[in-house]
């Protein structure tokens, strides 16, 4: 049964579009929107958390920045169409990112 749910509750587990990972739901209050084992992505966004976007496609991680006030974020760039977007790094809960991916990662 489908049930109607707000988009900004939505934090549920995902399979990984990449990795084929089976990604838990994130548990440090924040909403997970890439994969903790190889980082990759998806473009579901325009904007962090609206799922707007209609492209679906994986989203690669290509690199850092740091936001104050935000910390490290990891860069995506879809495949498909080329939009960028920083996401934050989750450090925390079950299944952090692996840190040894985003340390490999450059600094943009
Ligand atoms: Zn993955
Ligand atoms: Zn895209």
């Amino acid at each position: 049964m489908r049930t109607a749910r707000s988009r900004r509750a939505e934090n549920t587990g995902f399979t990984c579009g990449w990795c084929h990972a089976e990604v838990p739901a994130n548990t440090d209050g924040h909403y997970r929107n890439h994969c903790p084992y190889c980082l990759w992505s998806l473009h579901v966004d325009d904007l962090p958390g609206d799922r707007a976007s209609e492209c679906r496609q994986l989203m690669e991680p290509v690199g850092l920045v740091e936001k104050s006030g935000k910390g490290w974020q990891v860069v995506h760039r879809c495949t498909a169409c080329g939009h960028r977007q920083p996401n934050r790094l989750v450090r925390d809960g079950e299944a952090p990112d692996d840190l040894d991916l985003v340390l490999h990662l450059p600094w943009l």
